[in-house]
């Protein structure tokens, strides 16, 4: 039997408190109830409702444990008006049964369920009482908890902690008049100890949604004003523009207008003496790896370096052959780090790095581990940044004291997010593919029509197109996923012997992934069978169509960034959705939506509304919850107030700020302004 050890310097309930995230009285009033107990009123047997949480009452006329199915106590509770309830009890005592001998009459409160015998309640609370007997008043918080902390210690912590704190409220009389919204202590009594349940839109939950958003505006406006306070080197063009310049002659391409504002926009922040914070956001397929490009020629020129990182080797692979192929002809000095590279050629790497003898690095996160010290780093550029999660972020952006970053992302920023996550960055959109694009059409296909589809491809394959066929994940594992991959590579192998077949996957080596990605790069390989590995910046403009495998398990951000990976050269492009018949109303609707749009922003939209925004924002990448009451979309219209309340109490200097701050984030402040 294990037996775990209590700390022993705190008290059981404390630490169950603390675990919670409740150690000040803050946030004990800021933890706010998931629901309420009614005991007020009791419903006759007859009158309760499947769903609801519910009081009744009336007579045990019946009581027995069983063992079958599982051992449990069944009883019948009957009321005067010949209602019957059934109450299961999974968990119990010996002591529990005999204080409820048949024949009592009992008080039952619990969750009504419709069972094919009629109404029941599992695990109830249950106590002797007397018909007729008076009823609390009020309603009862049921708040969020953990195992092992009970209701009534949550119950004692908030209301003590409401006893002891200094109320005085961060909003004055005229802005809750405006925002019609009551004081805080008001608003928070309403929530923890109602006479009536609160509705979703009750002024006391507004009030609550309003400083929410208000402390997260506050933190990231200062958070960024700190970071604006550093100094930075100034990146101008040096007289004879020569890098950036000259890349841009021998580019086979003009930057299309968006492009060129955008790199207008990043060229003026880096000349400035204060570090760029600058979110890049366009489209897949939209060209931001090119304005990177030229960021980072800016440094060189300037006699500083840069790194680019990306999320996925593949990706860093290919951003590297790519600089490579721009930036090598110009001299300038590319170099590649990886978590896969062997520990000498690694440290041969770094230390060109600390001497300055490589002007460019290209890489994943590794980039940014220890042991990893740029002589004079000017600027970072983050690819797909909305792979790092807001935490990364801030951790980077903290890391590189007076260093320009740019961060680019794919996933289109609708305007609310924009206004509570991002308020932290200055965003430019590149809203304009490349010429000469046709757009992508989308089939969405079942399964028992997959022998077409797999013969389409051969054909296009032997039109000289290139195809992707994409295996995602079976479940949360790398080897299932695999195994899908394998099996479909060795099956489509084997019926179109005729084709040059390739596969990757994420269990293969960083060196091995990019030979196969080179080969197709080369089309050398017509036909890449792979798992969702290239969902991001992979471009081979020469591939046509793309096939997705189970379709209907990815999410709307994962099917766009992957059909994103054609309709990148001037011949028409497909992208075939295959999915397994009987599905989810959800997912037909992912699959709608995507087979009717190519454009990300309502793509993003959509994800939203199908999905909430912490998961578009990669709520468990980023660690916490970042919003816990508001939605930014929904709240829109106090985001918009609590963005101007926060911006004049910053430029007034106003104390609510700090105030404030403590109140809503405690100890995460230091989160925000790592
Ligand atoms: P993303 O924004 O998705 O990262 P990329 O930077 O990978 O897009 O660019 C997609 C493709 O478009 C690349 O092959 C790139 O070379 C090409 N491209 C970028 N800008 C232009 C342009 N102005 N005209 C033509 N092709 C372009
Ligand atoms: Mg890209």
């Amino acid at each position: 039997m294990t037996r775990r050890l209590a700390k022993p310097s705190r008290k059981p309930a404390e630490s169950g408190l603390v675990r919670l995230g409740l150690g000040t009285p803050w946030q004990c009033v800021l933890h706010l109830p998931l629901r309420y107990e009614d005991e007020s009123r009791v419903t006759p047997i007859g009158d309760l409702t499947p769903g609801d949480h519910a009081l009744t009452e009336g007579r045990l006329v019946h009581g027995e444990v069983r063992l079958r199915p599982r051992r449990q106590w069944i009883g019948k509770v009957r009321d005067e008006q010949g209602g019957e309830l059934t109450v299961r009890l999974i968990h119990f005592s010996n002591a529990q049964l005999q204080a409820l001998p048949v024949g009592s009459w009992l008080r039952v409160y619990g969750e009504v369920r419709g069972s094919l015998f009629g109404r029941e309640m599992i695990h109830p609370r249950l106590r002797v009482s007397e018909p007729g007997a008076a009823t609390r008043a009020g309603l009862t918080a049921v708040y969020p908890t953990v195992a092992g902390v009970a209701q009534p210690t949550l119950r004692r912590a908030v209301a003590a902690a409401f006893a002891k704190l200094d109320w005085a409220d961060t909003l004055d009389e005229p802005t809750r008049r405006r925002l019609h919204v009551p004081p805080l202590r008001e608003a928070l009594a309403r929530l923890h100890y109602p006479q009536t349940v609160p509705s979703a839109d009750d002024p006391a939950w507004q009030r609550v949604r309003f400083d929410e958003l208000l402390a997260q505006r506050l933190s990231l406006r200062l958070a960024r004003r700190q970071r604006a306070s550093r100094v930075a080197v100034s990146l101008a063009p040096p007289a004879a523009d020569r890098l950036v310049a000259a890349l841009r002659r021998a580019l086979p391409f003009a930057l299309t207008g968006a492009q060129q504002r955008a790199w207008q926009a990043i060229e003026t922040d880096l000349a400035r003496p204060q570090p760029m914070q600058r979110l890049l956001q366009g489209d897949v397929g939209s060209g931001k790896t090119i304005v990177a490009a030229l960021a980072c020629l800016r440094a060189v020129e300037n006699g500083r370096q840069a790194a680019l990182m990306a999320p996925t080797e593949l990706l860093a692979e290919q951003h590297l052959a790519k600089f490579r192929q721009w930036l090598e002809p110009l001299g300038v000095r590319v170099a590649g780090l990886s978590g896969g590279q062997k520990k000498a050629e690694r440290e041969r790497l770094t230390a060109a790095v600390a001497a300055g003898e490589v002007d460019v690095v290209v890489g994943t996160h590794a980039l940014f581990q220890k042991g990893v010290d740029f002589r004079a780093l000017a600027v970072v550029v983050v690819d797909e940044q909305h792979r790092f999660g807001v935490a990364q972020r801030l951790s980077l952006a903290g890391k590189g004291e007076g260093v320009h970053s740019l961060m680019m992302s794919a996933t289109p920023i609708p305007r609310t997010l924009a206004m509570s996550y991002y308020a932290d960055l200055d965003v430019s959109v590149i809203d304009e593919l490349p010429p000469g694009r046709s757009p992508i059409e989308t089939r969405v296909i079942g399964n028992p029509r997959r022998d077409e589809v797999i013969a389409k491809l051969a054909q296009a394959c032997g039109d000289g197109h290139q195809v992707y066929w994409v295996c995602p994940l079976v479940e949360e594992s790398d080897v299932l996923q695999l195994k899908a991959a394998t099996d479909a590579f060795e099956e489509l192998r084997q019926r179109h012997p005729e084709l040059r077949f390739g596969l990757v996957h994420g269990r293969m080596t960083a060196i091995d992934k990019a030979t196969v990605m080179a080969a197709f790069q080369r089309h050398e390989v017509d036909w890449l069978v792979a798992t969702t590995v290239i969902e991001v910046g992979v471009d081979v403009p020469n591939a046509t169509w793309m096939v997705i495998e189970h379709s209907e398990r990815l999410g709307l951000a994962q099917l766009h960034q992957l059909r994103g990976r054609v309709g990148r050269g001037p011949r028409q492009s497909y992208c075939v959705l295959l999915f397994e018949p009987g599905l989810s109303e959800n997912a037909r609707k992912r699959l709608e939506i995507i087979r009717n749009s190519t454009d990300g922003f309502e793509i993003a939209r959509r994800d939203l509304e199908l999905r909430g925004p912490g998961e578009l924002l990669g709520k468990s990448q980023s660690g916490q919850p970042l919003l816990r009451f508001a939605d930014p979309d929904r709240d829109h219209v106090l985001l918009e107030q609590a963005a101007q309340l926060a911006e004049a109490w910053i430029a007034g200097d106003n104390p609510a700020v700090s105030v404030h701050l403590d109140r809503w984030l405690g100890e995460r402040q230091a989160f925000w302004r790592s």
